[in-house]
């Protein structure tokens, strides 16, 4: 929407960004598959030329997000790992990064064993609160902060205003992985932050159907450079997928505020659980940032993890009173899932690895769905009374 009369974040999910140019007059873009765009004369400079450079459903989607983000426009990627990867093709070859500690696993891989090699790019992990200890790991050829809030499974959060201005002092470019929030739960820009980063395979897309990826640039300048780094590298967000994204962000703000109200309310409740050792979700007044998570979220978010007070050997019972939660590895769809961290989503760590970022074997990490809430419970409640 070009105007600024509509201010409603959840107006916006349904008609934000630039939807109405792609077709005439169809309320929903069309999905447009043509790889090459006629011209009509060789002075002739279309809107679309080529699919790889700029797809009508691309721009839709990429429009609307980039609305919902508060940023000026966004780039659409095959896969949230592509996405990381075009933000990282902006930095000059043997950089040195900050980076949360904690970081989503391919994150961590695609640095370590592909940037490094190919572009001598170095990290350090550091908990970006600690402000001290930021300004310790700063060097000469330090660019960028890569932010995580909260991080995957304990939803540690970083104070984003203070990191934006840690880095604006020091001339750092910021980007955040904003995938579990979406923008329904936190909008970086308004905090500072420069670059915002979503697997849309989660919450934007919300449905389990899809992979994708997309970062929405605050400043025209750094859209400019991202779009150049999508058209040199090309790894667009096709058409049909673009399409998927789309809808899904029609009903976000429905599924989320679904989902995190199920959310806080299953906190509760495990919180109280005789069987349950110790919950995470920064929503609760015990989280020890819970202040935080006011000032910057709406809402606590739609993930819970959760200690169990059992041993390993009962855990396939527990599992198998589940039907509701899926044992999976991803999150953010609209049915409720499971993840054991330990063997799952951080199963590449050895065990000291582990125990370092606080992943015990008696931690699960659910996504919570839009199913209803008393039927979680009481799933959940059966399950943990077998253990
Ligand atoms: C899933 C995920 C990614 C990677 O996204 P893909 O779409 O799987 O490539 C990155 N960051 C976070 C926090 C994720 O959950």
């Amino acid at each position: 929407m070009q105007d600024n009369e509509v201010s409603s974040f959840t107006t916006r999910t349904v008609h934000g960004g630039d939807q109405r140019s792609v077709a005439d007059n169809a309320i929903f873009p069309a999905i447009v598959t043509s790889s090459s765009f006629a011209k009509r004369g060789l002075d002739d400079v279309p809107d679309y030329a080529y699919g790889r450079v700029g797809n009508p459903t691309r721009h839709a989607y990429e429009s609307c997000l980039a609305e919902l983000e508060g940023g000026s426009g966004a780039i659409a990627c095959a896969s949230g790992m592509a996405a990381t990867n075009a933000v990282l093709e902006l930095l000059p070859k043997d950089s040195h990064i900050l980076v949360m500690a904690g970081v989503y696993g391919g994150t961590f891989r695609l640095i370590e064993d592909y940037r490094g090699r190919t572009a001598g790019l170095e990290a350090s992990y550091v908990d970006l609160n600690d402000i001290a200890a930021l300004r310790e790991q700063l060097r000469d050829n330090t660019r960028l902060i890569w932010i995580e809030s909260p991080t995957n499974p304990l939803l540690e959060l970083v104070d984003l205003e203070r990191v934006a201005r840690f880095a604006r002092d020091h001339g750092l470019l910021t980007c955040i992985d904003n995938t579990f929030c979406s923008p329904w739960n936190q909008r970086p820009i308004e905090f500072g932050i420069d670059l915002v980063m979503h697997s849309a395979s989660k919450y934007i897309g919300g449905h389990s159907d899809l992979i994708g990826g997309i970062v929405v640039a605050a400043d025209t300048e750094r859209l400019g450079e991202l779009r150049s780094v999508a058209m040199a590298t090309g790894s667009i967000q096709g058409p049909f997928d673009c399409y998927l994204a789309l809808r899904g962000l029609k009903t976000l703000s429905l599924r989320m505020e679904r989902q995190a109200a199920n959310a806080e309310t299953l906190a509760r409740f495990l919180a109280e659980h005789p069987r349950v050792e110790a919950v995470f979700y920064p929503g609760l007044e015990s989280h020890p940032q819970h202040e935080l998570c006011r000032r910057q979220m709406r809402s606590g978010g739609a993930v819970v993890s959760m200690k169990l007070k059992a041993p390993r050997e009962a855990f396939d019972t527990f599992l198998g009173k589940l039907k509701l939660f899926v044992l999976a590895d991803s999150l953010g769809g609209v049915e409720s899932m499971i993840n054991h961290s330990y063997s799952m989503s951080h199963g590449s760590l050895n065990h000291e690895q582990k125990a370092a970022q606080g992943i015990s074997e008696n931690l699960f990490r659910l996504s919570v769905g839009i199913e209803d809430i008393e039927d979680l419970i009481a799933e959940l409640d059966r399950a943990l009374r077998a253990l």
